[in-house]
């Protein structure tokens, strides 16, 4: 029922609400205007108030409205911190957390790390003495928690993106609740959320205690759960969908970019993709494509995801002349986490990469998968913020309609594996995770999954939810998936290879490839790969890769990356992590010497090390050239990436760190095992492994 157009799209219009507009926005010139004409300014006394009178306050109101930049402040100036203690403010994504953090300190004056700072998973900059707004993820927060159960180093801690609804987010929002009932009156919480349910968060937190304690004379609704609209200034937005479904969304964005770029007037784009390689690609081409068309010069090209360098972060905001226009590709963070002023079209994939985790076959991948209609709306939502705006999906109306996009996202605590969860509530001293507060309670086999796992990697006392004091408890302080953290653990206790271990565990924390493949000079680069590259997997090249970088002299280092083709930025990330992990397990008290033990040629020792850890990802080798776990499921194949793809003598055993789904189930981070290793580093999980 739309009009068809020539451009290969059909068009509907979209308008959430009256739009409020103020057309100055794109003059503002100075960063105090721009505060100002933010919707969260005039909200900030009813905030103030709010805040005054109620232990929790629930925000809700359009990304970009100004919720997560500016209420810290506004706290701040209002003196909430003026007693020595800290704003913080969580979210669920890291790059939002150090981009946030970086705004707010320009827009304080400060330097990034004194009075502004942020925290998050091996990155931080921030001074305890004098940091009084901080940026955190929700995971680094709840980390603070196991040193200061309380968090009595905080007046008031903001959950931003709450809508998000990651688990770290639910249970940080379980354990505030629980907090609140020892801090009724020093500590407030404010909520905030994109969209609209903020009655659940309010009904979770009016259940607690606190209301029905503290209703006296001094403090008469002190103690009830309040919500706070922040009023949406949204523009019109034409949607515009395609007439035929496209077979590649890489392909179908880089035309559609081009489409925007050639015939519709000055506004930036920001282009939705599913994941960092996705964005790469997109970018590649759409920087040749442009380069042929003579178009390049009026066009900036800019990549978001996570793991940019500052100058990096720094671009995406950067203002364009006149003439010029910038494309953003983003992963989901630019869907509500970061918002970019002057952009007025936007480019939906309808993809997005999730983690699933399935707690039959007990596999945890990776997988691109269709959006929610729900993300939908907020993506499209992007191109509408200052000026009337545009969207273009990548998905026809009736695949649209039809049940392929589901209205909602689950919440990950539905859908993740909670052992991650379950360790860190048993190192806060929750010992019944039946009967524990949670948000959204989460799906009976999902806990006892997690159970089974930490039992099997030796964090349980026999029979009994309880943490092993040797192991479970170091366990969870490590910042680590438990079965990472167990291969280092193991490594420090039995396997005496804590040099390579931690190269190893590094590397797999990172996640990135450190091979870099550059166009036309794929030959030189597979060739350089052999020099490292080794028989016994992808991880164990990985860490040949790691030393070598870490005994090449500092001053040398990028230059002797770029000889090799390695990427000097993954290689720097992963010898910072190994390096904070060493420094963890010296807290624990292992001595400097230990780190450094090495299994020297003794390559097997690492290989079974590292099994004790990921013993359930061991797969076993099918005819078909495939495997299969040993408890069965479905089939994984090497990932084309993996040092294993080319060669036909496939190992008989191997083990993964990841999975992920595209076309097929592929396993990355392979290393060869020896079946015979499974018993003896799991004799719970693999009692007869052949
Ligand atoms: P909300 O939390 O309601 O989604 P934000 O506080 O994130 O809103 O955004 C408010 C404004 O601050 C937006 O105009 C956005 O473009 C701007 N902004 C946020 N982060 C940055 C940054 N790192 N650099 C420049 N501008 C930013």
């Amino acid at each position: 029922d739309f009009p068809s157009n020539d451009d290969g799209f059909i068009r509907s219009y979209y308008n959430r609400s009256s739009s409020v507009a103020n057309d100055t926005a794109n003059k503002a010139s100075t960063i105090e205007e721009q505060r100002r004409q933010l919707p969260a300014f005039s909200h900030k006394k009813q905030l103030l108030y709010a805040i005054e009178k109620h232990s929790v306050v629930i925000v809700v109101g359009e990304p970009g409205s100004g919720k997560s930049t500016q209420l810290p402040q506004y706290l701040y100036e209002a003196g909430w911190s003026a007693n020595g203690k800290t704003i913080g403010c969580t979210q669920p994504r890291r790059i939002a957390a150090a981009m946030l953090a970086q705004r707010v300190s320009e827009e304080m004056g400060v330097e990034l790390g004194t009075t502004v700072g942020y925290s998050v998973r091996f990155s931080d900059a921030f001074n305890p003495e004098t940091t009084r707004i901080k940026y955190l993820t929700d995971g680094t927060l709840i980390r603070e928690c196991l040193a200061d159960p309380l968090l009595s180093a905080y007046s008031v801690i903001m959950v931003d993106e709450a809508q998000d609804r990651s688990i770290a987010t639910d249970m940080l929002l379980a354990l505030l609740k629980k907090i609140l009932r020892k801090r009724k009156n020093d500590l407030r919480v404010v909520i905030s959320s994109a969209s609209l349910d903020a009655e659940r968060f309010r009904a979770y937190f009016d259940s607690n205690d606190v209301a029905a304690t503290t209703t006296t004379a001094e403090t008469p609704t002190l103690g009830s759960a309040t919500i706070l609209s922040i009023s949406g200034r949204l523009f019109p937005v034409d949607v515009h969908y395609l007439t035929t479904p496209c077979e590649n969304y890489l392909t179908a964005s880089v035309e559609a970019v081009m489409n925007i770029h050639m015939h519709e007037p000055a506004g930036d784009i920001l282009v939705f993709l599913p994941g960092k390689d996705d964005i790469a690609q997109a970018l590649a081409d759409t920087h040749e494509l442009a380069q042929n068309n003579d178009g390049l010069g009026s066009m900036m090209l800019v990549p978001l995801s996570a793991g940019l360098s500052q100058e990096e972060q720094r671009q995406v905001f950067d203002p364009m002349p006149a003439g010029k226009r910038k494309v953003v590709f983003s992963t989901n963070v630019a869907e509500t986490s970061v918002t970019i002023d002057g952009i007025v079209y936007v480019v939906d994939c309808g993809f997005v990469k999730q983690r699933v985790f399935d707690s039959v076959t007990g596999i945890d991948k990776l997988v691109t998968q269709p959006i929610s209609r729900s993300s939908a709306v907020q993506r499209a939502g992007r191109a509408g913020r200052t000026q009337p705006g545009k969207v273009y999906r990548l998905y026809t109306y009736e695949a649209f309609k039809s049940g392929l996009f589901s209205p909602h996202d689950v919440p990950e605590v539905c859908r993740l594996s909670l052992a991650p969860m379950v360790l860190t509530l048993m190192a806060l001293g929750v010992n019944n995770l039946v009967r524990f507060d949670y948000f959204q309670p989460p799906p009976p086999e999902l806990l006892s999954h997690a159970l089974e796992q930490l039992a099997s990697l030796g964090a349980l006392e026999p029979q009994r939810a309880v943490l092993t004091p040797d192991f479970g408890i170091y366990l969870a302080e490590l910042p680590l998936d438990p079965k990472l953290g167990a291969c280092l653990l193991n490594a420090a206790q039995k396997f005496h290879c804590l040099r390579e271990a931690l190269a190893a565990v590094g590397m797999l924390a990172i996640g990135s490839d450190p091979f870099v493949v550059p166009n036309g000079q794929r030959a030189e680069a597979e060739l350089d790969k052999r020099d490292f590259m080794v028989q016994e997997g992808d991880v164990l090249t990985f860490v040949n890769a790691l030393v070598a970088y870490q005994e090449t002299p500092a001053k040398l280092r990028s230059q002797w990356c770029r000889l090799h083709f390695l990427s000097s930025r993954t290689l720097e990330q992963a010898d910072r992590v190994s390096r904070q992990l060493e420094g963890y397990l010296i807290r624990m008290g292992y001595s400097r010497e230990r780190c450094r033990q090495s299994c020297g040629q003794d390559f097997s020792r690492l290989q079974k090390c590292l099994t004790s850890g990921l013993f359930a990802n061991a797969a076993k080798l099918e005819v078909d050239g495939s495997y299969r776990l040993f408890r069965g499921g479905p089939a994984l194949w090497v990932h084309p990436s993996s040092v294993l793809f080319p060669e036909t003598a496939k190992p008989k055993f191997v083990m993964f760190a990841e999975a992920m789904e595209t076309t097929k189930l592929y396993m990355r981070g392979i290393t060869a095992i020896d079946s015979t290793w499974l018993a003896e580093v799991a004799p719970h999980y693999y009692s007869e492994a052949k």
